[in-house]
C-alpha cells in the first residue's frame, strides 16, 4: 500500500536537486545524519513544555534530545539562554515580539528592499500589522547600512525595539554599533542572524550574541540544519521567551526537528564546518570577480558574506524575473530579488540574489564556481531561451559528479 504517487514526486525532486546548480542563498543541502534524525520516530511524540517540565508523559528520551540540542546551541554561540522550539525563523521573530511588545508599540526594522525580512515590519506581514514599525534603509550611494543615520532616526523615534539582520544584505553587519545605538536610545535590540548563522558559528562573521538582548535564527540556511528556528537571549528574558514560544505562539514542539537541529549543531562545531564556511566565502569571491569583469553591477559593489545581489536591470537591461527564468532553463537555480530603492514590483524585480552555501556543501570549490560564473554571464548576456537551455547538459554533467548532500 505504498503511496507511489507521492514518492514519485519526492524522487523527481531528488533528481532535480541532484542535477541543478542550487544558488538560492537561503538554501542548503543537509547531511544524511541531519535527515536521519528528522525522519526518526521522534516525530511521533507530543512534548508540550520544556525538558523536565512537560504536559505529557513518556518524555524521558525527548527531554534528553532537546536538552542536548540546547546545550550544544549555547556552547557553539556562547549564549546564556536558548529556546530551540520555534518551528521557523518567522515564528522565532514572532515569539520575541510577543514576549516584549504590546500591539501598537514602536519598532525599527530594515526595509524589505534594503535587504530586511518580511517579519521586520513589512505591511503585508503580521509584524507590520500588529506593531508600529518605522523602516530604515541602506544608504543610497553606498548601499550599506548608514549607522549614523540609524542612530539619528533611533534618537528621534525612540523605538521600544530595534531589529537588525537581513535576508539580502551582502556586507558585514556591525552588531556592536547596533548595540550602542539601542543602548543610547533605550531600546531592546533583536538581531535576526538567520542568513549568517553558519558564518557566525565558524567565527567568520562577528557574533551579535554579546550585543543583543535577543538573537533569532533559522537553522536551515548557512547553519545547514533542518528547517526551523531558535531564539537566544540574555538569561533575564528566559521565562518571557519560553512562555511566549509555548503557549504564546506555538503548540507541541517538533522534537524530530529539534533532534536534527542537535545533529546540525554537532556538525557545526567541527573543524570541517569551519573549512566549509571558509570555502563558501571564497566561492562568493570567485563569482564576484567574474561578474565584475563582465560588467555586471553588484549591490554595494560586491560581497563580504555568502551572497551576492546582482543588479541585472542596470547592467543588462533585464528584469530579475527574466534572469531567473533564463538561468532556470540552464539548470541554475536563483531567485529574483528586489534591490535597494527598487522600482519594479516584487514579482518582477531588478535583481537576482545568489549564494554559494548550498553548492559548497556538495563539494564545489573555486574551479566549479568559476565554471558556474561563466555560464551565468553567458546565459544572461545572450538573453535567449534556446541558448540558455543548451547550457543545461553541461550543468547536469558537472552536478552529477557531486553528491546531493553535505559532504563533511
Ligand atoms: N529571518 C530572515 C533574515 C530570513 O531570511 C528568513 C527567511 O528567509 C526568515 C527570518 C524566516 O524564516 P522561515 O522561512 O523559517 O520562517
Amino acid at each position: 500500500m505504498r503511496d507511489t504517487e507521492m514518492f514519485k514526486i519526492i524522487e523527481d525532486e531528488e533528481n532535480r536537486q541532484r542535477d541543478n546548480v542550487e544558488l538560492i542563498a537561503s538554501e542548503n543541502f543537509v547531511s544524511a545524519e541531519v535527515r536521519e534524525a528528522q525522519g526518526s520516530v521522534l516525530t511521533n511524540k507530543y512534548a508540550e513544555g520544556l525538558p523536565g517540565k512537560r504536559y505529557y508523559g513518556g518524555c524521558v528520551n525527548i527531554d534528553r534530545a532537546e536538552q542536548l540540542t540546547k546545550d550544544r546551541a549555547m556552547k557553539l554561540f556562547g549564549a546564556e539562554f536558548v529556546n530551540v522550539q520555534p518551528h521557523s525563523g518567522a515564528q522565532a521573530n514572532m515569539a520575541v515580539y510577543n514576549a516584549i511588545l504590546q500591539p501598537g508599540d514602536t519598532v525599527m526594522g530594515m526595509n524589505l528592499t534594503s535587504g530586511g525580512h518580511l517579519t521586520h515590519g513589512s505591511p503585508v506581514n503580521f509584524s507590520g500589522k500588529l506593531y508600529h514599525f518605522t523602516e530604515y534603509n541602506v544608504n543610497k550611494e553606498t548601499e550599506r547600512i548608514d549607522y549614523d543615520e540609524l542612530e539619528r532616526m533611533a534618537m528621534e523615534i525612540k523605538p521600544k525595539l530595534i531589529v537588525g539582520g537581513a535576508s539580502a544584505y551582502p556586507r558585514i553587519i556591525d552588531f556592536k554599533r547596533f548595540g550602542e545605538i539601542a543602548h543610547k536610545c533605550g531600546a531592546y535590540l533583536m538581531i535576526d542572524m538567520a542568513h549568517i548563522a553558519g558564518l557566525v558559528a565558524a567565527g567568520l562573521h562577528p557574533s551579535p550574541i554579546p550585543y543583543a538582548d535577543f538573537v533569532t535564527t533559522t537553522t536551515h540556511k548557512t547553519l545547514r540544519g533542518p528547517r526551523g528556528g531558535m531564539i537566544f537571549a540574555k538569561k533575564e528574558y528566559a521565562k518571557k521567551i519560553n512562555s511566549s514560544v509555548f503557549p504564546g505562539c506555538q503548540g507541541g514542539p517538533l522534537e524530530h526537528v529539534i533532534a536534527a537541529k542537535g545533529v546540525c549543531l554537532y556538525e557545526a562545531m567541527t573543524p570541517q564546518f569551519k573549512e566549509y564556511m571558509k570555502q563558501t566565502l571564497q566561492n562568493v569571491q570567485v563569482l564576484a570577480s567574474i561578474f565584475d569583469e563582465a560588467g555586471i553591477r553588484m549591490v554595494s559593489g560586491g560581497s563580504d558574506n555568502h551572497l551576492i545581489l546582482m543588479d541585472v536591470k542596470s547592467s543588462l537591461g533585464m528584469t530579475g524575473k527574466r534572469a531567473e527564468h533564463l538561468l532556470d532553463l540552464a539548470g541554475i537555480t536563483v531567485n529574483k530579488n528586489t534591490i535597494p530603492f527598487e522600482t519594479e514590483k516584487p514579482f518582477v524585480t531588478s535583481g537576482v540574489r545568489l549564494g554559494t552555501a548550498a553548492m559548497t556543501s556538495r563539494g564545489f570549490k573555486d574551479a566549479e564556481f568559476e565554471q558556474v560564473g561563466h555560464w551565468i554571464v553567458d546565459v544572461l548576456k545572450h538573453d535567449d531561451e534556446d541558448h540558455a537551455a543548451a547550457v543545461k547538459a553541461n550543468v547536469v554533467k558537472l552536478t552529477r559528479q557531486f553528491p546531493a548532500e553535505a559532504v563533511l
